[in-house]
């Protein structure tokens, strides 16, 4: 142990992502521990007894908690500043539970209509089978929000910038309708990460995040988390989610730890690599749109360079040629790969309308913006030049 302890709390972003939450064991392990067990045993019954009352704070079974899971836990939270974090078993356990544990029958639920395929079928065909009513706005129209949440709404959902159009929203507005009439503000943070973007800083009360994407990085592992109030955590997802079993394993949780350490670094890297792309496919041709929040062209530049430190590592654009030049763009890429995945080391690009947006039809499709040429690049670790080439050449081809 050491004796002199600093408060984390005081940390920059770098000593928090590398030594968060480290609960070392008594071997004194420079990494921290993987605790690959579901159970755990009880010298004394009165001790189980104890655990199972709540009077003492120990762990009693996988779905509940684990050691390595609980570090995952305590080092995202403290990145984010937030009071309490859960982990679970990927992004979408975290959407849901982070809705369902909070509505009920009756509700009303306002969300952003810019979404992931999977967040607007939650919102739009999922929530509703449980009575819950649902309004989609244009996440940029302040006017639309200010008409859609009433006195009756519970929850509004959103997620800034979203996928795959990279449109961003107003936090701080947004957050300050939602709390004038009462209704707690659920923000999906995925695209931004924690490195780039606070939400709770702007008044949102929930953050949801897949350890999936940039936590990992390097496309081993699911996971998820929601970041709340403490008393969220312990009043409403505590109920919800060890009953309903979205439990992270502590695997996956020892493998974004990992990914943790090195977040900063590479999302930093990731977000300049992403923004000189964005600037050399601007002057390409072929290329009739590129969509990058801190591109001069985005409608939303000046609110994203404001509410975001950096433009992110997604770049999105749209050849000239509909889906038939779209995939030829794909077919011709040499180092990029094919993939629906973002937030690699590994340069990512996927075509939203026939993969990630699929299921959601043409008419949502043509609602949220994303068109037939629409391509969705996630910007790697590679070398920027070597990108660059790629890119050029199998827009040439
Ligand atoms: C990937 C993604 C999710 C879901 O995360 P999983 O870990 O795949 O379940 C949710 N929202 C957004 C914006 C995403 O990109």
């Amino acid at each position: 142990m050491k004796k002199h302890k600093s408060d984390p709390s005081s940390w920059g972003d770098a000593t928090k992502l590398v030594r968060g939450g480290l609960d070392r064991s008594g071997h004194g392990e420079t990494s921290e521990a993987l605790y690959l067990n579901s159970g755990f045993v009880y010298d004394e019954p009165e001790t189980a007894e104890r655990r199972f009352s709540g009077e003492d704070s120990g762990y009693v079974y996988g779905r509940y908690g684990n050691p390595t899971v609980s570090m995952f836990e305590e080092r995202l939270a403290l990145l984010e500043g937030a009071e309490s974090c859960y982990g679970l078993a990927s992004g979408m356990a975290a959407v849901f539970g982070a809705l369902a544990c909070q509505l009920r029958a009756g509700d009303h639920l306002v969300s952003s209509k810019a979404l992931f395929g999977s967040c607007y079928q939650i919102v739009t065909s999922i929530l509703p089978r449980f009575g819950i009513r649902t309004t989609l706005v244009d996440g940029s129209d302040l006017k639309a929000w200010k008409e859609a949440i009433t006195a009756d709404t519970k929850c509004v959902f959103l997620e800034t910038p979203s996928n795959p159009t990279l449109e961003v929203i107003d936090l701080e507005a947004v957050c300050s309708i939602a709390k004038a009439k009462g209704a707690n503000v659920v923000v999906d943070n995925i695209f931004a990460t924690p490195i780039l973007q606070r939400p709770l800083s702007y008044g949102a009360d929930v953050i949801v995040y897949s350890g999936t994407k940039h936590m990992d990085g390097q496309g081993r592992v699911l996971g998820g988390a929601i970041m709340s109030t403490r008393a969220f955590k312990d009043e409403l997802l505590k109920p919800f989610l060890r009953h309903t079993g979205p439990s992270i394993s502590p695997f996956n949780a020892w493998v974004l730890l990992k990914g943790l350490e090195t977040l900063k670094l590479r999302v930093e890297a990731q977000s300049h690599a992403a923004q000189q792309i964005a600037e050399v496919l601007s002057a390409t041709r072929g290329v009739s749109r590129v969509i990058y929040p801190h591109l001069d062209s985005h409608p939303q530049a000046a609110l994203s360079r404001k509410q975001m430190r950096l433009g992110g590592t997604m770049v999105t654009f749209e050849v000239e040629g509909g889906k038939a030049k779209a995939f030829d763009v794909l077919r011709h890429l040499g180092i990029i790969d094919i993939s629906n995945n973002l937030g690699d080391a590994k340069s990512l690009m996927t075509h939203p309308a026939s993969t990630t947006h699929r299921n959601i039809g043409a008419e949502a499709r043509a609602m949220m913006g994303i068109s037939d040429g629409m391509l969705r690049l996630s910007v790697g670790l590679e070398d920027t030049d070597d990108l660059i080439a790629d890119l050029t050449q199998a827009l040439a081809a």
